[in-house]
């Protein structure tokens, strides 16, 4: 079976290629220059995977039809390519791809797509809640598959571009989502395909895209590198923060086995291994001997801070994934292992 993984270079999405590429698939990837194309060529000679690996360029997902001919002969999508950043000044710099490319990708499967008979979309925790919006006196306060995000999306609607970047990209996902589950209901008797929706909060873990500086890093895991390595946001408040979060490599598998399975069809779930205090990184680092990054010394933070009751912020009802996905998942010391030691061989 081919497989068409869009935003194929991005954080997630390399993990997703290999596995796929692991499993036997064939993949085509879509990115949006030939050097990012070569980059993913490489890594997966690199380890010996790339001979059913195929690349697309497909530079700009507002246009209508540009994936028209990615979609040919293919036999199923993940759609993963979508901005995530937190600099954006006009909310439609992140809307508009986000949505457009969602139903743009829908569209052409309509048209050039016959072949293809599930499409997974890796939506966002964002979609469902957001931390903006849940204030620390309500917690512990847990979210399901039933719950959408309107906080961030009236935001916008509200303020336009004088409403933060973090709401700003919730909204992206938010709308970005609903419109893929309005337009597949819509033309449901003409498509081939089922739909699934993966929902995952923050994503952390080993990278294996082209990040060759911390500079570069995609905004999940840069956010990570500040609060466990640099110690960039290391005040009593900041640390005490939490929100809940999964590995790249579990949201991986769960774009794999959403694909694979047939009662994820017309399902949006949420994929997190649960939640976390940023305090509770920074002890799985310090926990770590000999220390997997010998050139830095780690931040140790506020340990008080988890002497207390841990409670996280936001939590997620993680029942729907246990029964249609069964992912064991990796732990935050382990993901903090594998990831300070991808870091150390980067030399940061
Ligand atoms: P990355 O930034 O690493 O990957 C994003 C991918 O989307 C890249 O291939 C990027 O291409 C592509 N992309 C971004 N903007 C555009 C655009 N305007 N037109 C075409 N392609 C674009 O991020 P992640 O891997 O973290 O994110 C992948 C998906 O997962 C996104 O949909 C994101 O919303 C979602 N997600 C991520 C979470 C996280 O914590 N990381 C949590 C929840 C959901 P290029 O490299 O050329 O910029």
């Amino acid at each position: 079976d081919k497989v068409l993984v869009t935003g194929a270079n991005g954080y997630i999405a390399m993990w997703v290629t290999r596995l796929l590429l692991e499993r036997g698939y064939a993949v085509r990837g879509t990115v949006r220059s030939e050097d990012k194309a070569q980059f993913m060529k490489d890594y997966f000679n690199g380890i010996g995977i790339a001979e059913k690996l195929e690349t697309m360029v497909v530079e700009d997902i507002i246009k209508d039809g540009v994936f028209d001919e990615a979609v040919k002969g293919i036999d199923a999508i993940a759609h993963m390519a979508s901005p995530f950043h937190t600099h954006a000044k006009e909310p439609s710099e992140l809307i508009d791809p986000a949505v457009q490319g969602t139903v743009g990708i829908l569209k052409s499967t309509i048209k050039n797509g016959q072949s293809v008979k599930r499409i997974v979309i890796t939506s966002s925790a964002a979609a469902i809640t957001s931390s903006a919006t849940v204030s620390m006196s309500d917690k512990p306060a847990i979210f399901s598959e039933t719950d959408w995000n309107t906080v961030s999306t009236k935001e916008v609607e509200e303020k336009g571009s004088d409403a933060s970047p973090a709401h700003m990209y919730c909204a992206s996902k938010t709308l970005a989502e609903k419109a893929a589950w309005e337009y597949s209901e819509k033309h449901k008797n003409e498509v081939t395909w089922d739909l699934t929706t993966l929902n995952p909060p923050y994503v952390f873990g080993p990278a294996i895209h082209d990040v060759s500086s911390v500079a570069r890093l995609n905004t999940s895991l840069e956010l990570w590198y500040n609060y466990v390595v640099a110690g960039i946001l290391s005040s009593k408040d900041a640390l005490s923060d939490s929100e809940s979060w999964v590995d790249v490599r579990d949201i991986a598998l769960a774009h794999v086995l959403a694909l694979e399975k047939s009662e994820a069809a017309g399902e949006r779930i949420v994929i997190t291994e649960g939640g976390f205090i940023w305090q509770e990184w920074l002890a799985a680092a310090n926990s770590l001997t000999p220390s997997p990054i010998p050139s830095h010394d780690l931040p140790v933070g506020y340990p008080e801070i988890l002497d207390g009751e841990p409670v996280s912020d936001i939590r997620y009802n993680k029942s729907k994934e246990e029964r249609i996905l069964g992912i064991k998942f990796h732990t935050k010391v382990e993901t903090t292992k594998d990831t300070l030691e991808d870091f150390a061989t980067r030399g940061w």
